[in-house]
């Protein structure tokens, strides 16, 4: 398959409206989850919980792992388009680990791997090379993260600039027994969940309770966004600005939730770019934040490159 994108003066619709169903369900499923969670074990207890507003907390929080995705993982060290300040580049590094359960360094690199060789037979993920099955991008994505890093020599090829500091060890030894469940950041992350519950003034037993309900809302949201939607759906579904280049698709124009992940077709033609807008009315959020923490140096080196019409750049 020829690697050269050649921009489409129309979009090219792909089922936009599976995209954006897809989208809606991926995106607030997981929070939808642990609120039902929540109700039956409010109802099985006795206990009267605010749903409304656990909802709102569980969205929120869900913003902020994408912030971590798209700013550490995705946009600084998988492509360098830019710096995040060094503490804030730690901190986003500890949340991620709670989060996704994931070093920073293997991220990067399975997801190097993917562009190298998105949809042909040596990708480590891809909807297209084995049917269309979310199930089946599910096993692809947690078995490339299994294969990458068993394989010195993609990280001497692909990834000697990655992080491979004390913190990365530890994330990364955490990550080998059972992604993180038995070794340090299942219970920390429990723990800190549990204190929050305690905190608004709940029963130790209640707390523990509620915090375990909270969990898929809080690690499958960012699992169902990074993996089902953007290795699957947005490499399936939704429109093209440019063909000739792989299966990879926009699932919108406007990607508030995914902070710009879902312009995936966008990035996938100039992933060098840290702005994924690239047709008149599209939106990148996760760019505009950038350029905000640039604004007070907590972003530096931002590679911004054609806001719009990026065809330009790349003919
Ligand atoms: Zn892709
Ligand atoms: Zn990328």
């Amino acid at each position: 398959m020829s690697r050269s994108p050649r921009w489409l003066e129309s979009p090219k619709p792909q089922h936009p409206h599976r995209a954006q169903l897809a989208y809606v369900l991926l995106v607030v499923g997981p929070s939808l989850l642990s609120v039902g969670l929540l109700a039956g074990f409010g109802a099985l207890t006795g206990t009267t919980f605010s749903l409304g507003l656990f909802f709102v907390a569980l969205m929120s929080l869900r913003q902020v792992n994408v912030v971590v995705v798209t700013l550490l993982y995705h946009r600084s060290m998988s492509h360098r388009t830019l710096k995040l300040h060094p503490v804030l580049e730690y901190v986003f590094r500890i949340w991620g680990w709670l989060t996704l359960a994931i070093g920073t360094r293997i991220w990067s690199l399975t997801h190097r791997v993917h562009h190298a060789h998105a949809d042909t037979d040596k990708d480590v993920h891809s909807p297209v090379t084995e049917g269309h099955s979310l199930w089946t991008v599910g096993r692809q994505s947690i078995d490339a993260v299994r294969k990458v890093g068993a394989d010195q020599s993609l990280f001497e090829r692909l990834g000697s600039d990655l992080p491979s500091d004390r913190l990365e060890r530890i994330i990364e030894w955490d990550h080998r027994r059972h992604f993180g469940m038995t070794g340090i950041r299942f219970p920390l992350l429990l723990s800190l969940i549990t204190l929050a519950w305690l905190s608004l003034g709940y029963a130790p037993g209640i707390a523990l309770g509620a915090a375990v309900c909270s969990l898929p809302g809080i690690n499958l949201s960012v699992f169902t966004s990074t993996v089902f939607l953007v290795n699957g759906v947005a490499h399936v579904w939704g429109y093209r600005n440019y063909e000739g280049l792989d299966h990879s698709t926009n699932l919108l124009p406007i990607d508030f939730f995914g902070l710009g992940e879902a312009l995936h077709n966008n990035h996938h033609a100039a992933p060098g770019c840290a702005n994924n807008a690239h047709r008149e009315g599209e939106i990148d959020p996760g760019f505009l934040l950038a350029k905000l923490l640039a604004s007070v140096g907590l972003v530096t080196e931002l590679k911004e490159g054609p806001a719009r019409h990026a065809r330009r750049a790349l003919e």
